[in-house]
């Protein structure tokens, strides 16, 4: 395994652990988090993705939180999702809305789950607005994929999207089966802890299955959204959109909220649609920490806040 590899496992291990996360919870709006997560509260939030907006970047918006336990808990996500659609209607705001299955009572019930996607499902489809379906951890991806399924045969590509992660070895099926139906896919590298059985261990492959993805799923005529902060790959697929002329309004780069904010930008004046994956709320600390892996010169950044207070 590469040092990166390896130091990408220690922090999303040690991200597990109780003590490391009760700091975390305590201090984190004091020492930077807020570089990852624009607000605690919908009215804050608002505002950063106005300004957002107001650079030519698009939004996704992502109420945060994961693995919820409880009836009760699924349902004040549910909640809060749809009070996030109103926002973007109430504030005209360019934005739509991502979403976790497993926040929405997915380990308590996949059916309770479904109830869930449905409701905001109808209320996305009322606004003209649209979803997208995070992906989580290697255990509920066939359940992911089933109910997305089902969703899909019910509200169709411009109300609900997927995400696929380039590191799993399934993936290259997946993909094939969703473009068959013309599904609207999110492409990602992959964020979680995965062992080799069903995850490439190398990067260089990730990367490799990565690019394979994004370049199937538009020459399939699928919309397509390049979800990385790797330039070199943003480099290749414009390159490759120019000489297959894949026409600009058929993809999209997507990035998230205080990543590479100025390549974000510099997309925006070459003509290209950015979306900006923006979370808010509490429940920062499962999201934090997989920043944290994905770059831990980010600790740096987190060490330096804390002293500076
Ligand atoms: C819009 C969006 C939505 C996502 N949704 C999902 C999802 O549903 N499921 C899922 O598993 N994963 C998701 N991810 C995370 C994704 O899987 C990767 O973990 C993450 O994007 C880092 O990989 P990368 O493609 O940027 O490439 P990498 O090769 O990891 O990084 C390339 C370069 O990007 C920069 N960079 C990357 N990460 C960071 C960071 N944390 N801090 C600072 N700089 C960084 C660095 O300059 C790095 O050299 C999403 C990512 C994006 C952008």
């Amino acid at each position: 395994m590469s040092m990166t590899g390896l130091m990408r496992k220690l922090v999303l291990t040690a991200a597990g652990n109780k003590a490391v996360s009760g700091f975390f919870q305590k201090y984190g709006m004091r020492i930077g988090v807020q570089r990852f997560v624009a607000a605690e509260q919908l009215e804050l939030t608002v505002e950063a993705v106005k300004q957002l907006n107001r650079q030519g970047l698009l939004v996704t918006l992502d109420y945060l939180g994961e693995s919820v336990s409880s009836r009760e808990m699924a349902d004040e996500a549910a909640d809060m999702v749809l009070r996030t659609m109103d926002a973007i209607r109430d504030h005209r705001l360019n934005s739509n809305v991502s979403v976790k299955l497993t926040q929405l009572g997915l380990l308590i019930d996949p059916a309770l789950c479904l109830a869930q996607m449905k409701k905001l499902l109808a209320h996305a489809k009322s606004l003209g607005q649209f979803v997208r379906i995070d992906m989580e951890d290697s255990p509920v991806t066939d359940i992911t994929i089933k109910l997305f399924l089902e969703l899909f045969e019910q509200y169709g590509a411009d109300t609900v999207g997927l995400v696929l992660q380039s590191y799993l070895y399934r993936t290259a099926a997946d993909r094939k089966q969703l473009a068959a139906l013309g599904a609207n896919l999110r492409v990602v590298k992959g964020a979680y802890k995965e062992p080799k059985e069903v995850a490439f261990p190398a990067k260089a492959d990730v990367d490799r299955s990565y690019i394979e993805l994004c370049e199937a799923h538009m020459e399939d005529g699928c919309y397509t959204a390049v979800a990385t902060h790797d330039e070199r790959i943003i480099q290749h697929i414009i390159q490759f959109t120019e000489k297959k002329k894949i026409p600009r309004d058929r993809f999209e780069f997507q990035m998230l909220y205080g990543i590479s904010s100025s390549l974000q930008l510099r997309l925006v004046e070459q003509g290209y649609r950015v979306r900006v994956y923006t979370p808010y709320g509490e429940q920062w600390y499962p999201y934090f920490s997989r920043r944290i892996a994905e770059r831990p010169a980010n600790l740096w950044f987190v060490i330096r806040g804390f002293f500076r207070k």
